[in-house]
């Protein structure tokens, strides 16, 4: 009877493997695992949009179509300020924003887009791959049931778009801007109003007078939303956000669903993108910067060096109190201000030496 039954569990199991390998052959045709992924953006805006958009076609290039994954713009499927839920919750699989947009979730998230006066792109992805920063941005999540991942780097920042000269602090008092994160706290304490505003919504409120001035990116984004017909002056350089990560964030359940090899897929995907972006701003503000000085006369300024250097003095008080609002944040904070004070005393002597020469 033993054997019997053997026999026939054998026989019902090969035909179970049968029916596998159909499956398995079907899968090339249509996919075994159909993501959604949701942005902070809208839809295939240059640079954010398109970096989801590459990042998409990639893991389904890469895992040979076995993953397909459709991208949706903001409001969409969710509003950009509701993607981080929205993956939390298993509406969607991956999202693709800017951490320090989820400030509200925990303020350390922040320490993981942009600082002031904090890391530029080389060095934060120097923070987050080899120097301690990605273990604690996957601790942060972890509790959200998220996994993060940095998935573009703008590089430098512009300071934005005003509509009155700044040539002192005193300037900034009464200022209604956007500009998100610890970037927004410290205007704060220079006397201004930070706004929150999806990327989407700045022309509008900076034309209707709804906003003074607005920081967006630089300028291959900025000249995409046309800021220079709402705003007279381009103020240089971007102290708020000196190498801002993007992210791509995974609903921990549906990574932990894909086969090994496809989960290196996802994972490896984003570290490219990751660098693609970066490579892409850098070659097309420079040709977007030209556009906008030469053809649309944008006036371009410099904030002054007194500005400059009251805004670092608030910003480090705004960067530490951050450490005292609960344990996470300051285990954070710590990691950043010890590694940040090591690569500048090597960066002096490297990028800004070097830049300094090339000028000379
Ligand atoms: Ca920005």
């Amino acid at each position: 009877m033993k054997r019997r039954d053997f026999i026939q569990k054998a026989g019902v199991g090969s035909l179970a493997v049968g029916a596998a390998l159909t499956n398995s052959k079907s899968a090339n045709a249509s996919p075994q695992f159909k993501w959604k992924m949701v942005t902070a953006w809208p839809k295939n805006f240059p640079g954010l949009g398109t970096n989801a958009n590459l990042l998409a076609k990639m893991i389904t290039d890469m895992s040979g179509g076995r993953i397909k994954i459709k991208v949706y713009g903001a409001k969409e499927l969710v509003p950009a300020f509701e993607v981080f839920d929205a993956v939390s919750k298993g509406v969607a699989e991956m999202g693709h924003s800017g951490a320090y947009y989820w400030k509200g979730k925990s303020e350390a998230t922040q320490f993981f887009s942009a600082v002031p006066f904090g890391l530029t792109a080389q060095e934060m992805n120097a923070w987050l791959y080899y120097g301690g920063g990605m273990e604690l941005w996957r601790e942060l999540y972890k509790p959200f049931g998220l996994i993060p991942t940095a998935t573009g780097n703008t590089g430098v920042q512009m300071a934005g778009w005003f509509n009155r000269e700044i040539n002192a602090l005193s300037d900034l008092k009464g200022l209604k801007m956007r500009i998100p994160g610890l970037g927004g706290e410290v205007l704060k304490q220079a006397g201004g109003t930070p706004v929150s505003l999806p990327g989407g919504e700045i022309f509008t409120s900076l034309q209707s007078g709804a906003i003074d001035a607005s920081e967006w990116v630089g300028p291959y984004n900025d000249l995409a939303f046309g800021l220079y017909k709402a705003a007279k002056y381009y103020y240089y350089p971007g102290w708020h956000e000196p190498g801002t990560t993007l992210e791509c964030f995974i609903n921990e359940k549906a990574m932990s669903d894909l086969p090994k090899d496809l989960q290196v897929i996802v994972k490896q995907a984003c570290r490219i993108a990751n660098q693609d972006m970066l490579a892409e701003y850098t070659a097309r503000n420079n040709k977007a910067l030209h556009t906008l000085v030469n053809k649309h006369k944008v006036q371009l300024k410099p904030l002054p060096n007194d500005v400059l250097k009251r805004l670092k003095k608030l910003s480090d008080e705004v960067v530490g109190d951050v450490a005292a609002k609960d344990p996470m944040s300051k285990k954070v904070y710590q990691s950043f201000t010890k590694f940040r004070e090591q690569v500048v005393a090597w960066h002096d002597i490297s990028e800004r030496a070097y830049l300094n020469a090339r000028k000379l």
